[in-house]
């Protein structure tokens, strides 16, 4: 797994939690719900399959894409599907956490990770948290169709081929890179734009579908596409 750098505040929510030494149950206040969503695992597919976490509420960090590591830190390439809770609007508080009284909105049904989180011991969650995790392909594998065309996203807006074009480009990106780069971006944008049209898939499971557009993820990386007008 290539290591890339960013510190995160989750981390430091972790190492503050170790010194926590007095404490032996869960006050259920909310602090970790604040740090960010929890990624699913295996144990978590029933939980969408049944509908009791709706896939509109889930976000893809797609296989190979550039992402925060919450609990060691720093910036990873995804080795799988990473395929989490998303935010509140604006924050990186979890969207199930309920602020006006610090309670789950889904406690009885709430994820692996948010039942093993225990901020005094982080042991159980660093042992499993990347392990297990639960993919698209786990949803949606049987979907045909559907299933059909994240793949062929995958494919053809693959992470592999982005950092081989930006590496052999030394990060300086014109001319044919630039091309093959904004190829990759249209292409993406094209094909959320045609589920909609074509589909009556609703608008907040393209984030779960198809991950974070490309152009946001190229200027994270600091490339970046004016729209064309
Ligand atoms: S595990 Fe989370 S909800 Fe429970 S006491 Fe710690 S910070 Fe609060
Ligand atoms: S699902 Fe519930 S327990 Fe888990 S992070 Fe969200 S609000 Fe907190």
């Amino acid at each position: 797994m290539e290591k890339l750098n960013k510190k995160t505040d989750y981390k430091s929510f972790i190492k503050s939690a170790q010194n926590k030494s007095d404490q032996s149950e869960c006050k259920r206040c909310c602090t970790c719900c604040a740090k960010g969503g929890p990624a699913l695992h295996k144990d978590d597919l029933d939980l969408v399959k049944s509908g009791k976490l709706h896939g509109k509420f889930l976000f893809t960090i797609r296989e190979g894409e550039p992402a925060e590591d919450n609990v060691k830190g720093g910036l990873i390439q995804a080795e799988t599907d990473v395929v989490k809770i998303k935010s509140k609007d604006g924050t990186e508080a979890c969207l199930y956490a309920d602020f006006s009284n610090n309670q789950c909105s889904i406690y009885e049904n709430r994820p692996l990770e948010c039942k093993v989180l225990k901020c005094w011991d982080t042991s159980e969650i660093e042992a499993l948290y990347d392990k297990d995790r639960l993919t698209r392909k786990d949803i949606i594998g049987e979907i045909q169709g559907l299933w059909e065309l994240v793949e062929e996203h995958q494919e053809k807006c693959s992470f592999s081929e982005v950092k081989q074009i930006i590496d052999e480009n030394q990060g300086k990106i014109a001319g044919k890179a630039l091309e093959q780069l904004l190829e990759i971006v249209q292409y993406d944008i094209s094909i959320r734009a045609l589920v909609l049209e074509k589909t009556d898939t609703d608008p907040n499971l393209i984030p779960f579908l198809f991950g974070t557009p490309m152009q946001l993820i190229l200027r994270k990386l600091g490339i970046e596409f004016k729209q064309r007008t």
